[in-house]
């Protein structure tokens, strides 16, 4: 579980978030676990050690992205949603971000 310290939205910024729950879109996805390639991963832990504030703890609305005992970042890479986030929630560009292979990721249901 991630137990970083969040600040609250103010209320006039809150009051024009649509009224969307994620729980209840994540709960109506199918996943197609592809074993045998991770879609997304870190370039360089190295890299990851200089970075302060390690905003892909935060950005990843599925929570991929979680660290170890020792600091180092690790990828759950099975869980992601496809949002897109990290080609561009990464400030040093650190992440190896591709679409699954065909016939994997998930599969959303609309309507
Ligand atoms: S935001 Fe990028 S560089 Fe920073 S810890 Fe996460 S993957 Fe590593
Ligand atoms: S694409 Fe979105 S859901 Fe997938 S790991 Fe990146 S931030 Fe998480």
């Amino acid at each position: 579980m991630n137990d970083r310290k969040h600040q609250p939205l103010s209320p006039e910024l809150e009051a024009t978030l649509p009224a969307v729950n994620i729980d209840n879109l994540i709960v109506s996805i199918k996943y197609y676990v592809d074993e045998e390639f991770a879609h997304i991963q870190v370039r360089e832990h190295t890299v990851c050690a200089t970075c302060g504030p390690k905003p892909c703890l935060d950005f990843c609305p599925v929570r991929v992205f979680t660290q170890d005992g020792q600091g180092r970042i690790l990828v759950g890479y099975q869980a992601c949603v496809e949002c897109g986030s990290c080609r561009i929630g990464c400030p040093l560009h650190n992440i190896d971000w591709q679409l699954p292979r065909g016939g994997y990721g998930v599969a959303y249901k609309f309507g």
